[in-house]
């Protein structure tokens, strides 16, 4: 059997920084340190910073008042700032850059008077935090059917805005459909670039493999969009965190099967995998080469060893 591993795969910037600015606060000022909701969506990750004194929440009201508290990598919308103002609580945010990028669109656009479309999903915490910065002028589109629905009050006055980890094609389409629909609309492409590359790659292993492995958790968009991309080019694909989750006689019967990981995915856990599987040959696709990486927070650098 033969191995194709992805590359570029596992963590991006946005997900290094965020866990650097956990990893540093925990030194700096000393456990407890909160951090609302999963800083990334990867329970390994979210373990291994427990043990060191990380807290997670859920709401800022578990937060007692005057901690300090981490916002984590999919940002907050403005009234959760404001409450944790109120609340004097010392604030560290690890909102990626690029989702705050979105947020920014967001309310520059909101102050013009534009109707925002932000396509995304209703319930993920990133499109509850860009919708948080100016929900009466937003309406978040979640599929096709949203896309043919949607009214605004002025049809010459509308913007697309995006979820920064969507499948590259499905958001495609419903562009394509709000563009008919709203001819001078403005679209953004806010899907960022680990989310892009990890789906090209995926497409590539899915055009030259039997089966493709997504390694990661299974309430994380990105790899969930990997799946998506893999099975909608008919390659059988599977979401696993932990190599016990794999039918080893089934896998056994592919020649050639792929591995990518979703970028909140830790390399360690493609390695467990890889192992668990076994292989004759192991070959490195890679498809684009990356480098990119984003400055920490001020009250951090200095800190970073
Ligand atoms: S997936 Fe993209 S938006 Fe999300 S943390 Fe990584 S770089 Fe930032």
């Amino acid at each position: 059997m033969e191995i194709l591993l992805g590359s570029p795969r596992g963590f991006c910037a946005g997900v290094v920084r965020a866990i650097d600015i956990v990893e540093i606060a925990l030194r700096k000022y000393g456990a407890p340190v909160y951090v609302r909701h999963e800083i990334v969506h990867n329970q390994v990750v979210v373990e291994d910073l427990k043990k060191r004194g990380a807290i997670f929440v859920e709401e800022l009201s578990e937060v007692p008042d005057s901690s300090l508290v981490i916002f984590s990598a999919h940002g907050v919308s403005p009234s959760v700032q404001k409450e944790a103002d109120m609340r004097n609580l010392s604030v560290i945010d690890a909102t990626c850059p690029l989702v705050t990028k979105v947020h920014s669109e967001s309310k520059r656009f909101s102050e013009k008077g534009y109707t925002i479309l932000l396509v995304g999903h209703k319930n993920h915490p990133e499109i509850v935090g860009t919708y948080g910065e100016a929900p009466e002028q937003t309406i978040v589109i979640e599929n096709k059917k949203d896309a043919y629905d949607v009214q605004v009050p002025d049809p010459t006055k509308v913007v697309i805005l995006t979820q920064t980890t969507l499948s590259v094609s499905d958001t495609q389409e419903i562009a394509d459909i709000l563009v008919k629909k709203f001819p001078s609309v403005l679209l953004r492409n806010d899907i960022c670039y680990a989310t892009s590359n990890r789906q090209e790659t995926a497409r590539e292993l899915a055009q030259n493999c039997d089966i493709v492995l997504v390694i990661g958790a299974k309430n994380s968009s990105n790899c969930n969009r990997l799946k998506d991309v893999i099975e909608s080019l008919g390659v059988p694909s599977q979401l696993l965190m932990d190599p016990k989750e794999l039918d080893l006689s089934k896998i056994n019967n592919f020649k050639k099967v792929g591995i990518i990981s979703g970028a909140s995915t830790p390399e360690s856990l493609v390695s467990s995998v890889v192992e668990a599987i076994g292989y004759d040959r192991i070959i490195t696709r890679e498809i684009i080469q990356e480098d990119i990486s984003f400055s920490l927070p001020r009250e951090l650098r200095e800190s970073k060893p």
